[in-house]
């Protein structure tokens, strides 16, 4: 059986999350007045890089100084504490700021791209400083993709970008009350929400996140079972995935989910490490399973293919482009370059 995954571009974390801080009165007012505070935007999934910097992205970092001003008085904008990283005894803040909702203020931002060019503003209602910002954001940066972005850049910038994303997609799906439909406000400087209704006791809410299991199952023969779904574009093969039910582990997830997909029963398991998956907001336990049956029967609903393959059979059908394989920044090529035995 497989060694645990060694890296994952989504999994990085190298910061101190100053958990016990970051629910202090004023500590967001103090992290943004602090001189070494940096701020980089994100908008809609997407992460905001210098301008011709998209094959090795970068965070663009700004002073927070340049734009307190500016994220305070822009309505829309969304300000969440990322975290401290300390090298070589120096230590740098890090402020993430959602500005999805204020580039929603100019028609054409919200399709933000890397050939997106800031060009006429109708009046839409929205505050000069809303206009003013998202202009800026528009035209002085790049905005990548987090799946293009995390498997190319450093393992900081990796892991503050996976957090931006995952936390500004929570505020976005959720800005009522799940139980009482109240307004809520942000707390925990963006790690959290509060319910505005002191009748519902202001409850606290916390971000949420979908545990899904991704498996791998292999045989005695030590082959690999590749799977085309129906969703799946082109000759696209992956291994099983799958949410974890209400009330269900994540073993029996795994047993569950190879077994419908495949119609393959498996034994052991051994888990191999876990990646957030924001988009928009699951959670990826990868795991190794031992088939205890050959036979595949697919459901032909959501999966329309499955084979198995030795080492042989795969590189021989990524040379004849029969079979392409998921993108770097998933937890399954990763997966299944651990078991062809090198990169892919
Ligand atoms: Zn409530």
């Amino acid at each position: 059986m497989m060694q645990p995954l060694r890296y994952l571009p989504l999994a990085q974390d190298v910061l101190d999350d100053r958990t016990y801080d970051r629910g202090k009165p004023g500590f967001m007012d103090d992290i943004m007045h602090d001189p070494d505070t940096s701020v980089f935007l994100v908008s809609h999934g997407l992460v905001a890089v210098p301008r011709g910097a998209r094959l090795h992205p970068r965070l663009a970092l700004l002073p927070a100084e340049y734009v307190r001003d500016a994220v305070a008085d822009a309505s829309g904008a969304l300000a969440m504490f990322m975290g401290t990283h300390t090298v070589a005894g120096r230590t740098k803040n890090y402020v993430a700021v959602d500005v999805s909702r204020v580039m929603d203020t100019v028609p054409d931002a919200a399709q933000v791209s890397a050939d997106n060019d800031f060009g006429e503003t109708a009046d839409t209602g929205s505050s000069a400083a809303d206009l003013l910002f998202a202009e800026r954001a528009s035209s002085r940066f790049d905005w990548c993709d987090l799946r293009d972005f995390a498997p190319n850049t450093t393992a900081l910038d990796a892991g503050l970008a996976t957090r931006a994303i995952s936390l500004a997609s929570w505020h976005a799906s959720q800005r009522f009350c799940p139980c009482c439909a109240s307004p809520v406000e942000t707390v925990d400087a963006g790690w959290a929400q509060r319910c505005t209704n002191e009748a519902d006791r202001n409850r606290m809410l916390f971000p949420r996140i979908e545990p899904a299991v991704i498996t791998m199952i292999v045989d005695a023969h030590d082959r690999i079972l590749l799977q085309h779904n129906a969703t799946f574009p082109g000759t696209l093969y992956s291994v099983c995935a799958g949410f974890v039910e209400a009330g269900e582990s994540l073993e029996h997830a795994v047993r569950r989910e190879c077994f419908e997909e495949t119609g393959v029963e498996v034994g052991e398991l051994r888990y191999l490490g876990s990646q957030v998956w924001p988009f928009p907001a699951s959670l990826m336990a990868g795991f190794v399973a031992q088939a205890t049956t050959d036979d595949v029967h697919i459901d032909d609903i959501e999966v329309s293919d499955a084979r198995w393959m030795s080492r042989d059979d795969l590189t021989r059908a990524l040379a004849n482009d029969e079979v392409t394989l998921p993108g770097k920044a998933a937890i399954a090529r990763y997966m299944i370059s651990q078991w062809y035995g090198k990169e892919l």
